[in-house]
């Protein structure tokens, strides 16, 4: 499966979410590109300076860093934030073919501008575990501690407003059109994601079953 929407639609706690009640292994491309970022790897030093100023990582990067985490699991997948663009689609789905697998389900989470912006605006990422964790849902303040860990919560350094508005841009351009992409082979659902985190993973957790 895979989860597609533009930057804070909630793919981060839907995965969360899916990944504990059905047990399928999720990943999050931006979450690799961060861990990489925090461990000084050259991969993650470059892709930090793109993703700061919030552009997108190149295509052949992101594939490589899917092939390795793919090699580790089976056949159940979920994809958080991958493929942003459709040549990331296309060239997933070669990889896909080569293993005699395919996707069965994407999930394109829709949400206001409005919503977006104040989402952000709320959004931590521990320090320590890289948890995402969002201000009166998980945490009463921002001097809190991880809940998880009890690391040090800080805000992404994409969630500003001029990184917010060049991701946006780069979300309108290459990765809206990737919904096409995935209408056209006939698995692609809608969900409304501008309702709390409980409602939307309801209408997920159908789409799975069905
Ligand atoms: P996310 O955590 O999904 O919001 O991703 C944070 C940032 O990581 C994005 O704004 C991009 O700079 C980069 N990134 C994550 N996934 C991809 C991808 N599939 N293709 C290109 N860049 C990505």
């Amino acid at each position: 499966m895979v989860l597609l929407g533009p930057p804070a639609s909630g793919k981060g706690t839907q995965a969360e979410l899916i990944q504990k009640r059905f047990g399928i292994p999720a990943t999050s491309t931006g979450a690799i590109l961060r861990r990489e970022a925090k461990c000084g790897t050259p991969v993650g030093v470059a892709a930090n300076k793109i993703i700061s100023r919030g552009g997108l990582a190149p295509d052949g990067l992101i594939l490589e860093l899917v092939g390795e985490w793919l090699e580790k699991i089976g056949d159940s997948f979920l994809f958080d934030g991958f493929p942003r663009t459709v040549a990331q689609a296309e060239q997933f789905e070669l990889l896909l073919n080569n293993r005699s697998t395919g996707l069965e389900l994407v999930i394109f989470l829709e949400i206001s501008d409005g919503t977006i912006r104040a989402r952000m605006l709320r959004r931590l990422t521990c320090s320590n575990c890289g948890k995402v964790i969002s201000i009166g849902r998980h945490v009463g303040d921002e001097g809190d501690p991880c809940p998880n860990c009890g690391g040090k919560l800080e805000a992404r350094a994409d969630d500003t407003d001029t990184a917010l508005e060049r991701r946006m841009l780069e979300y309108r351009e290459k990765t809206l059109p990737v919904t096409d992409f995935y209408k056209r082979r006939g698995i692609l659902a809608r969900v409304d994601a501008d309702r709390g985190a409980e409602s939307v993973f309801n209408d997920v957790s159908r789409l799975i079953i069905e």
